[in-house]
């Protein structure tokens, strides 16, 4: 009876070992098909700015299109733009393998949120002017504190107010606010537009994935900005998240601990 307990036993764990080597074997392959795709999408998406850069600049310096005339200003343009666009492209594909390679770092100080939102309001002016809304500030109790690396979280910020700007409906407010709930500091960006659909709930934060796959995101970003933002909240265990409902709009939410003010008085 022992024995052939014994035996049943040492069966179990050896098919369990051959479960387990299976299942990470899998799991290789599968990581590796994340890894191609993704180098695929990469290329993909660094290869067709700059073959319009390319495209364009051989039309003029060929001599097919008469310098300084409408055409080659128009082609100038499609090369500027492009190049905008390829710049912002291969920032965030290096944020994106700095974060997978865990070599981003953070520089966190004691950083007080109300200065910190007023100037993410004046540095992102560029963005409401663009699309026609205003950014204005709610709510924030002040002084409150994070601990936060400022140049991450303000890449946050920015990121989820271009997102905002660029979503809303023209003329409209794009509210900024902080509350305290509890030991926590929620920073929430609430637009009035687009909302987000139902079926793409689920992959905002999937890296190059946006809801609307026409040509005007050509110009319209990268599909990268919520990936890199959320791992920068959570670098800071923080969260990101977010409400959102059709032809309503959406709000964004920066869940992070609040500076523990009383320790930092007294190394003060
Ligand atoms: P990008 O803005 O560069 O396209 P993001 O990762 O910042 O990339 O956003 C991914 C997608 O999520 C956007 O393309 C858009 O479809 C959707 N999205 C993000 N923020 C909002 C928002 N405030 N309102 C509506 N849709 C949004």
């Amino acid at each position: 009876g022992q024995r052939m307990f014994t035996g049943i036993v040492r069966d179990i764990s050896e098919r369990k070992e051959t479960e387990e080597k299976l299942r990470s074997a899998m799991r290789r392959v599968h990581e590796q098909q994340i890894k191609d795709e993704f180098i695929a999408t990469v290329s993909h998406e660094l290869r067709t700015p700059l073959t319009s850069i390319k495209a364009s600049l051989d039309l003029i310096i060929g001599g097919a299109i008469e310098a300084n005339s409408d055409q080659a200003d128009t082609l100038i343009q499609i090369a500027q733009k492009n190049s905008d666009r390829l710049l912002l492209l291969i920032n965030d594909i290096l944020d994106i393998s700095k974060i997978e390679s865990e070599k981003m770092q953070f520089n966190r100080i004691k950083l007080r949120v109300k200065p910190f939102l007023d100037t993410a309001i004046f540095d992102n002016q560029a963005y409401a002017k663009k699309h026609h809304v205003k950014f204005i500030l709610t709510h924030c109790p002040d002084p409150i504190y994070i601990n936060a690396d400022p140049d991450r979280m303000m890449q946050v910020m920015s990121n989820l107010m271009s997102n905002a700007a660029k979503f809303s409906n023209e003329n409209s407010v794009v509210e900024v606010s902080a509350t305290v709930i509890k030991d926590k500091i929620r920073i929430a960006v609430t637009d009035k537009g687009l909302g987000i659909p139902l079926e793409f709930k689920s992959r905002v934060f999937e890296k190059f994935t946006q809801a609307d796959t026409s040509d005007k995101r050509a110009i319209s970003g990268t599909g990268l900005g919520l990936h890199i933002s959320k791992a920068i909240v959570e670098q800071h265990q923080g969260e990101l998240s977010f409400i959102s409902e059709l032809d309503k709009g959406s709000t964004f939410y920066i869940d992070i601990q609040q500076a523990n003010q009383e320790a930092e008085k007294c190394s003060e």
